[in-house]
């Protein structure tokens, strides 16, 4: 009973389908010459030429090549959605998957994963200093970036504490992140829950006072578009109303706490042509006498995010990685980090504002772009 009403629930839910196949096969980098969805028009992209300066090397380069430092790399960005108290073993499908395709994940599986990240040299990072170039993470340790879709079951209210804070279902995607944040205090736990207009369903007033919580905990929360369409179909004015009215009821509830981040629904549009002025409206409007401006925009999962230092990186079409078993193929999450942890992950040399990588990554003279104005040591 319980399943036939969770199957149908999920079968009718939107799920942020990803229109992209293929995306197993392994991807060189630097030297990547796939075309990659890029086009962005002039005023949406970060990619302003920086100068490149370098900095004295505070390690050797046979101790950076022993911890594998290369800022150059790959950064793993997690796209999950509704976490389920279930057993892997109370699914019908494989691994820790609630649905056939995995966009669902059960309470099991999403701990097991947290804990896995941390024990393969992930610590968390917030999207949002990743969009900043700001990537603080300790020495040898690499950066991974946790994001939730659609707010349904991210947050599920039990209640409130005596002192006024939330109670939550343990269960629940934010139950699971404060329990490993308690256990591991330097995973640096955060994550970003991207909205729609219903919030997290814990009714308006609740949703409320559990996202200034969210704010002040550590978590963010970004936009999703007020009703979940694919901005790919739509013209410029239901653009500036899907993107413009979350912005909007984000600054109602938490001023100026929120990321200017969009995480597209079914990762559509999947590039920003010129030829389609009207997906400027993703990242500049006015909505009801509101004006918003969006940094960067998110597709939906396949595969790891390019070092936003490299030429490829486009703030545009920022990639993820879902939150899903495939028994190891069709980029699940096991693929994935067999690949980032076979040479393509960033490693950090502990100083964010320094950019470390071997100069044969950079042979090309092209491959590092976006400096951020930090100080480079090729080695
Ligand atoms: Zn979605």
């Amino acid at each position: 009973m319980f399943r036939r009403k969770l199957v149908s629930l999920i079968l009718i839910s939107a799920f942020c389908l990803s229109a992209f196949t293929g995306c197993n096969k392994e991807e060189p980098e630097p030297t990547d010459t796939t075309p990659e969805p890029t086009t962005a028009t002039e005023a949406t992209t970060t990619t302003e030429a920086t100068t490149t300066t370098s900095a004295a090397p505070t390690r050797t380069a046979e101790e950076y090549k022993a911890a594998g430092i290369n800022e150059l790399n790959s950064v793993p960005i997690l796209m999950y959605h509704r976490i389920y108290d279930m057993k892997n073993s109370d699914t019908e499908y494989t691994g820790g998957n609630v649905d056939k395709d995995g966009y669902n994940r059960t309470s099991e599986a999403f701990e097991a994963d947290l804990r896995s990240y941390y024990q393969m040299g992930y610590r968390m990072m917030r999207l949002t200093d990743f969009v900043d170039g700001r990537i603080d993470v300790a020495y040898g340790y690499s950066p991974i970036i946790i994001t939730f879709d659609d707010g349904i079951r991210d947050v599920v209210l039990q209640g409130w504490n005596e002192d006024g804070t939330p109670k939550f279902d343990p269960s629940c995607a934010i139950g699971i992140l404060e329990k490993i944040k308690a256990e591991f205090p330097d995973y640096n736990v955060t994550a970003t829950f991207f909205v729609n207009d219903q919030l997290f369903e814990n009714g308006e007033e609740n949703d409320r006072k559990i996202m200034k919580w969210m704010v002040d905990n550590g978590y963010d929360i970004g936009n999703h578009t007020r009703d979940h369409k694919k901005l790919g179909d739509c013209d410029a004015a239901t653009i500036e109303t899907q993107v413009g009215a979350i912005y909007k009821k984000l600054e109602d509830i938490i001023p100026g706490q929120y990321v200017n981040i969009v995480a597209l629904p079914f990762g559509s549009p999947e590039s920003m042509p010129a030829e389609k002025p009207q997906y400027q409206k993703i990242f500049d409007g006015t909505y009801e006498g509101f004006t918003y401006h969006t940094r960067a925009s998110l597709l939906c999962g396949w595969t790891r995010a390019y070092s936003p230092f490299v030429r490829d990186y486009n703030n545009t079409c920022i990639r993820r990685i879902r939150g899903y078993d495939n028994n190891g193929e069709d980029c699940d999450i096991k693929q994935n980090f067999d690949q980032l942890n076979n040479g393509k992950r960033y490693i950090s040399d502990g100083n964010p504002d320094t950019i470390v990588f071997p100069a044969s990554d950079n042979s090309s003279g092209d491959w590092l772009k976006n400096t951020f104005d930090h100080q480079t040591i090729p080695y």
